[in-house]
């Protein structure tokens, strides 16, 4: 059976869009990592052109015109199907570009490269005052992006969508509340811990770039496909298929950062590179929301990473690769990783008290909107949440509200996705161990086909085919839920000693 003119038709289209949506990918990792600074305004320019023509190329009548031929050939084909998911993706994203007016979307935008810029001031001064006027300007633009969405409940919903398709604020409140309340005695009982050490002494950055790419070979890296250079903020991005780039930070005094940041992004960059070849050039060929894009970088930091099985085969190959160990041994090592510190700063966080930094910043975004809070007392709002849920007081709002760029960037909606992400990896990580019954002999034995396989077949391949909701569904035959992830961390806390077993 050939597919109708207008199918191809459709799809030319959309391979122009998928093709400048690649080159917008390209044109910002250069600027994460090797464009001088003094490009900055120029390449702002490049990114804003061609966002206008991807724009005009989504909003075009044309694209409706033809999803709108084919719709009753799609009712014929399987509603499960490459076909009838793309058609359906394609109105749902053609619909939502249509609603927001382009000066609109361009206003957000300029707020977005200006807020950027006022973010990175007021934090090098410490000075919130610098940076109230931006937030002002992006909750303004957030309500009028949100008023494109009459439909929706929440006016953070309209933003939450972007994000994680389909999530709303009547499922987060009470999936964050419930989860900062049963974190909270995990984080009391752990709290008079022994001190926890490093996993590496000082090192050779050299040695250590070495000894990373030896471990990523082992799990499935290979030079043809594949970049890992050092950016300020490690990060992974795929301009194209056959093209993962991975980037870390180094430092000599700490192996530990490199290697894990390395490993959450080699996680992202399996997703990218495990979808399948037949949707590219579609908009299928994307992940599907950031809450699943994390799930896979957290699976393999943090559930892998951190997990027994692959110490016992990490800890000697970093000995062959000439990494000094500073832990005595694997269950030392253990507990180190997985040990619990309430801290000031998210991206340090350890697993247990990473959702509370989420919490806060979820509080803070939904006061903002709901107009409960004016951007002058965020930074007062953020610390009161800190102290509650962490016991621990910013010094200054650099190390404060200020400490991220998300909200310079006026990404309200984004935070809550890295919780989303922890919650998954560890439903993903059940259905796994169900579905692959020596999973740990291969971990401990350095075999990582098995899962990356089961990954890919599970979850990447499908790329956006299948909504976040739906796709989870699928692997794990549940909803999300914090339960899996809750039951995955007590046991772990108590079997690496980190906490009392349970009686
Ligand atoms: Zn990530």
């Amino acid at each position: 059976m050939t597919d109708p003119p207008a199918l191809a038709a459709l799809r030319e289209r959309l391979a122009v869009l998928d093709g400048l949506h690649g080159a917008l990918r390209l044109l910002s990792w250069d600027q994460s990592t090797f464009m001088p600074a003094g490009g900055a305004a120029a390449r702002g320019e490049q990114a804003a052109a061609v966002e206008r023509v991807a724009h005009e190329k989504l909003t075009d009548p044309e694209i409706a015109r033809l999803a709108g031929e084919l719709a009753p050939w799609a009712d014929g084909q399987d509603p499960d199907g490459d076909e009838a998911r793309l058609l359906a993706t394609v109105r749902r994203d053609h619909e939502k570009a249509v609603r927001v007016p382009a000066a609109l979307a361009a206003d957000m935008a300029r707020a977005s490269a200006l807020g950027q810029q006022a973010w990175l001031e007021a934090k090098e001064a410490g000075d919130f005052a610098r940076f109230r006027g931006a937030l002002e300007r992006h909750v303004e633009l957030a309500h009028r992006y949100a008023a494109c969405f009459p439909e929706a409940a929440h006016p953070y919903d309209a933003m939450l969508d972007n994000y994680e398709p389909g999530l709303t604020v009547a499922e987060l409140r009470p999936l964050l509340g419930n989860l900062a309340a049963r974190l909270a005695p995990l984080v009391a009982a752990t709290a008079d811990g022994p001190d926890p050490g490093p996993l590496a002494e000082p090192v050779d950055v050299d040695v250590q770039r070495a000894a990373l790419l030896a471990v990523l070979t082992q799990m499935g890296w290979d030079d043809a496909n594949w970049r890992l250079d050092p950016s300020p903020h490690p990060f992974c991005s795929s301009p194209g298929i056959g093209d993962y780039r991975l980037t870390t930070r180094y430092s000599r005094q700490d192996f530990d950062f490199a290697f894990y940041s390395t490993l959450h992004e080699y996680g992202h960059g399996l997703y990218e590179a495990g979808i399948a070849p037949a949707l590219a050039g579609t908009p299928l060929h994307s992940a599907v929301g950031l809450g699943v894009h994390e799930s896979q970088s957290r699976l393999w930091e943090n559930v892998v990473g951190r997990g027994r099985p692959f110490l016992r085969w990490l800890l000697p190959r970093l000995r062959e690769l000439g990494i000094p160990l500073a832990a005595a041994g694997v269950e030392t090592a253990y507990r180190d990783v997985n040990a619990v510190r309430p801290s000031l700063i998210r991206v340090d966080a350890d697993e247990t008290t990473y959702n509370l930094h989420i919490v806060v910043r979820f509080e803070v975004e939904l006061a903002l909107l709901e107009g409960k809070l004016a951007a002058a007392e965020v930074p007062g709002a953020f610390d009161a949440g800190m102290s509650r849920l962490l016991g621990v007081e910013p010094p200054g709002v650099a190390e404060g509200a200020l400490q991220d760029i998300h909200w310079g960037l006026g990404a309200l909606g984004y935070f809550p996705t890295y919780t989303l992400g922890n919650l998954m990896a560890a439903q993903i990580w059940e259905s796994a161990r169900a579905g692959l019954p020596g999973l740990d002999e291969d971990l401990e034995a350095g075999r990582f086909g098995s899962l990356r396989e089961w990954l890919r077949e599970t979850v990447h391949r499908h790329g956006r085919k299948f909504p976040p909701r739906e796709l989870l569904r699928r692997v794990t035959g549940g909803e999300l839920s914090s339960e899996p992830f809750l039951a995955y961390l007590e046991d772990k806390l108590a079997d690496a000693g980190v906490m009392p077993a349970k009686a």
